[in-house]
Parts: C-alpha cells; sequence; structure tokens
C-alpha cells in the first residue's frame, strides 16, 4: 500500500475502534509499518478531528524518537516503534483503554483459556504486565515481555495492545481481546469457567495458520467495497 492509502487506513481504523466502543476519549493510539518507518496516530487528537495529514512519522532505524509531522507523535511512541524494532512478524499495532480488557488489567489478572479463540493471540494465556507509567521506556519494555510469542498483552492498571500482519488484523484482534475480556468476566462473575488444556489451544493455534483471520481481498467470493474493513462488513452483514 502507498503512504496516503496507509495514513487514511490509520483514520478508519480510528474510527472503527470508537464505532466498536473499543476506546475511551483520546487515549488510544494506532500504529503502522511503511518500509522502514512507522506512522503513528498524533498525541491527544480526539478522532472525530483526526485527518491523515496529522499521522506522525518516525524512523525505525534512525535517530530514536525522531519525528517528523505536524504534530508530536502518540506518548505512547515507544510501545509502537520497540516492537516494530524487534518483531518483523508485526506490521501494525492498537493500543486502547477499552473497558472489561482494562478492568482485568487492574487486577493484574491474566485471560486465560476460557474460550478457544484465545488462540488467536498465539497460546493458552494473554498475559497481563505490572504497572509502569504512561510514556515511559519501562512501560515498553514490560509490553515487550508480556508480547513474547503473543499477538496481544495486557498493561497493568492501563489498557491492552494487540498486534497484527496488517492494521485490519491488529482491529480484528482488538474486537477478539475485548470480547474474550468480557466473557472471561462475565464467566468469572457467575462461577468458576472451564480452562481449555494448553494441547488442546496449541491444535487451534495451527489450525489458525490456514482458518484464521483472512484479509478481505483473500477471501473467495468476497470483494467488499474500497476502505471497508472486515469488521464493517461483518457488522453489516449482521445487522441485514
Ligand atoms: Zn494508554
Amino acid at each position: 500500500m502507498k503512504e496516503k492509502d496507509l495514513r487514511e487506513s490509520l483514520v478508519a481504523r480510528c474510527r472503527d475502534l470508537e464505532k466498536f466502543g473499543l476506546n475511551q476519549g483520546t487515549a488510544g493510539n494506532l500504529s503502522i509499518r511503511l518500509d522502514d518507518t512507522m506512522l503513528i496516530t498524533p498525541s491527544a487528537v480526539p478522532y472525530d478531528q483526526l485527518v491523515p495529514e496529522m499521522i506522525a512519522s518516525m524512523p525505525l532505524n534512525g535517530e530514536y524518537g525522531a519525528w517528523t509531522g505536524p504534530l508530536p507523535p502518540s506518548s505512547e511512541w515507544r510501545i509502537h516503534l520497540d516492537i516494530l524494532k524487534v518483531r518483523s512478524d508485526v506490521g501494525a499495532l492498537i493500543h486502547t483503554h477499552s473497558l472489561y480488557a482494562t478492568t482485568l488489567s487492574m487486577l493484574r489478572k491474566p485471560i486465560l483459556a476460557v474460550h478457544y479463540m484465545i488462540a488467536a493471540f498465539g497460546g493458552p494465556t494473554i498475559r497481563c504486565t505490572d504497572y509502569a507509567p504512561f510514556g515511559t521506556k519501562e512501560l515498553s519494555d514490560l509490553a515487550l515481555a508480556g508480547l513474547e510469542d503473543r499477538m496481544g498483552v495486557l498493561l497493568g492498571s492501563h489498557g491492552m495492545i494487540v498486534l497484527g500482519t496488517t492494521l485490519d488484523e491488529a482491529m480484528w484482534r482488538a474486537v477478539e481481546l475485548e470480547t474474550l475480556a468480557k466473557m472471561f468476566y462475565l464467566a468469572s462473575s457467575i462461577g468458576t469457567p472451564a480452562i481449555l488444556d494448553d494441547e488442546e489451544i496449541a491444535r487451534i493455534v495451527e489450525r489458525f495458520k490456514t482458518y484464521g483471520y483472512k484479509p478481505p481481498k483473500e477471501r473467495a467470493g468476497r470483494k467488499p467495497p474500497k476502505e471497508k474493513s472486515a469488521l464493517r462488513v461483518k457488522t453489516k452483514a449482521r445487522a441485514g
């Protein structure tokens, strides 16, 4: 994709976060890899005022923290930059303070294998890190460690991070993580949920390599209109 398209997709997915109730205020931030740079949402701009030209650009391998753009990058740029630098399997990141994921993070509770969809995150748990202040290198280091062999993590008393090879895939995981957190919360509030064993989750992880999320263009017989994400298509189909 061209830079212009990537900037537009970042703005569109920001609005999706609001539409799916996954963001609180101006807290969320998104990034995407473009060759040896990172495009990232700016600091403290409400999503309804965000336009593609406001997206900041940062070098992945140049001066650490250097940026270009009309506005400074999100205060959480370290998390985004540090992950994209070392995780070659990652093309995009989403960080939000979604309600149920953040609620569990306040209890320092990892999400357990209460549902097989946890396999979409690469293993039998979605870890929860300790607390560190926002925007710090300490928080970025905790996030990176919590994401080892995983595509999602809870940040203690803060929120969540999800990864994707593409921004649409990261968006899919943001919805799935918040849904898992909500289901875990609800099941735990009325009893003790059964936990699927590690071997079963390992089998589902393998199956997801061929049956998991597919970008719209890879799905047979489906050609969604331009700029409509898989999620939008899904929602429309359900509503109809
Ligand atoms: Zn945050």
